[in-house]
């Protein structure tokens, strides 16, 4: 049978765009339909405005450091429409970035949201379409939770598009997402709450790291509430009382007028109100796969409405193939980049290749940073015996200008094997330092082979060949 296209790939994010790019290159005829903007979450509405945002966030520590360092600085106020002009500025070139390289690769660009009709065809803007294989690189989106009123919250995607800085916030959840906001708003002024429901934010991270960080957070001025969550919420009046809207002022049946952007009463569950400008849910994300034609189509999906996948990124479906967040595997951009690479590899180079999902290191962008690869002290401790090599301490920079807080440095060591089994760093730049210890433990190096690597002194990082003693065993 003879297809339109050889890859019709549904989703112009990071790992769509990789892939379609560099199956292209391989000779394929290769169509993408994008039905909002090029670049997807990473680019538009994830880490790429959200790094920026954290490097707008640092100044004002860094101008009161310098002050300690002798300079005669103080910082002024901070302009949201200048930076959100300059960062909407940067949206949009790399956007144009992305459709030229998908133009120069001959990727023909369709603008409209495709659906599956069958396992070889896609509809889009009234149009049907033929493919010998189908990517669904979707992504997902973020989630509120199921609350009355929660319509008056803000996600991720809508920081982004402010009309202007809030004074105070309400962050609700303690992961990435959360905390990474938490610290960007502070940094830039607002004065932040935020809420977590379990007993430390982060969960999943080293416990030692994501105490630090917590005990950092609150040092530094963010609000921190920890077993506690948002029980109700509705708009406030001039004396933060909750306006009554609906039928019932708070129950489940009041309903909040639409656009409403004043000031939101929240009661939690330890009974406390209080009043936020905003309160932004950073509750978990889901998959993008409502309405795209899989159950017609008869694509399997799991519990959480995510595509379920093989090792190959190959659905039940053997032409439709699924890669990057709309799987559900592991979030994170240069991940759903190589399941798109893998998947050329399979389909079009006759390189079947499995996605590794090992050992990958990530960070998160706080102040200050968490930088993790490996395996958490608690997961080693029941995988076997280990080694703890643990420092903390005050960094030589901060430490001068008269700061308390503290920096970590932790490996896990395996007492049979001594490979480095995880590495947990919380430190400024510790994304920067992750990366290049990723190679080491991706690698399987022993803490000897660690040591045998000579320090670079002064720096924070030299600690992680120069920890001679276990701080404990297990
Ligand atoms: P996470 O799953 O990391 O965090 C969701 C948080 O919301 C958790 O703390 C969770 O609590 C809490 N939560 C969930 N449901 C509720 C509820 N009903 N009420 C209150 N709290 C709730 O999701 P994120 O959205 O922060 O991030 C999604 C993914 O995106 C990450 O897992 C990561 O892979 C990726 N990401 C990566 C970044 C990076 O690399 N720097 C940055 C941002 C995102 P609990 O722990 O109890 O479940």
């Amino acid at each position: 049978m003879a297809f339109d296209y050889d890859l019709y790939v549904i989703g112009g994010g990071s790992g769509g765009v990789r892939a379609a790019r560099v199956a292209a290159a391989t000779g394929a005829k290769v169509a993408l339909a994008e039905e909002y903007r090029m670049g997807g979450t990473c680019v538009i509405r994830g880490c790429v405005p959200k790094k920026l945002m954290v490097f707008a966030s640092t100044y004002p520590g860094q101008v009161e450091e310098a002050r300690a360092y002798g300079w005669d600085a103080q910082i002024g106020d901070f302009s949201w429409d200048h930076f959100s002009g300059m960062m909407n500025a940067e949206l949009d070139r790399l956007e144009g970035v992305y459709r030229r390289l998908l133009d120069g690769s001959d990727v023909e660009i369709h603008d409209g949201r495709a659906v599956l009709k069958d396992a070889h065809t896609v509809t889009i803007n009234g149009s049907d379409y033929t493919a010998k294989h189908i990517l669904v690189a979707t992504g997902g989106h973020p989630v509120s939770p199921d609350i009355a009123n929660a319509e008056l919250g803000l996600s991720s995607n809508d920081i982004f598009k402010m009309d202007k800085l809030p004074k105070s916030v309400l962050i609700v959840g303690g992961g990435f997402i959360a905390c990474e906001f938490a610290c960007i708003l502070h940094g830039l002024g607002v004065k932040v709450t935020q809420y977590y429901r379990g007993a430390q934010i982060l969960r999943g991270f080293d416990d030692e790291a994501r105490g630090l960080l917590a005990e950092s957070m609150t040092h530094r001025g963010i609000d921190l509430h920890l077993g506690t969550n948002i029980v109700q919420m509705a708009p406030a009046d001039a004396d933060h009382r909750a306006v009554p809207v609906g039928d019932d002022a708070v129950g489940k049946q009041s309903k909040a007028p639409q656009h409403y952007t004043g000031p939101i009463w929240v009661k939690s569950t330890n009974g406390s109100e209080a009043t936020f400008d905003h309160v932004i849910f950073a509750t978990g994300r889901a998959p993008n796969t409502d309405g795209l034609g899989l159950e017609a189509v008869g694509v399997k999906t799991n519990r959480r409405g995510a595509i379920e996948v093989d090792d190959y990124s190959q659905t039940n479906i053997p032409s439709i193939y699924a890669i990057g967040d709309v799987t559900g595997r592991v979030e994170l951009t240069p991940v759903a980049i190589r399941e798109g690479m893998a998947f050329v590899d399979t389909v079009f180079n006759g390189k079947p290749t499995k996605v590794d999902h090992d050992l990958i290191p990530s960070a998160v962008f706080t102040q200050p940073e968490l930088g993790t690869v490996g395996m958490t002290e608690e997961e080693a401790r029941d995988a076997g015996p280990i080694d703890v090599y643990c420092t903390s301490f005050k960094p030589m920079q901060q430490a001068f200008a008269g700061s308390s807080e503290r920096v970590l440095m932790k490996l896990i060591v395996c007492k049979d094997t001594r490979k480095v089994l995880g590495c947990h760093i919380v430190a400024d730049h510790a994304g920067e330092l992750i990366q290049m210890v990723g190679i080491a433990v991706k690698n399987g190096l022993t803490k000897e082979q660690f040591d045998a690597t000579c320090a670079v002194h002064p720096t924070m990082s030299e600690e992680l060949v120069t920890m001679k003693t276990p701080t404990r065993s297990a």
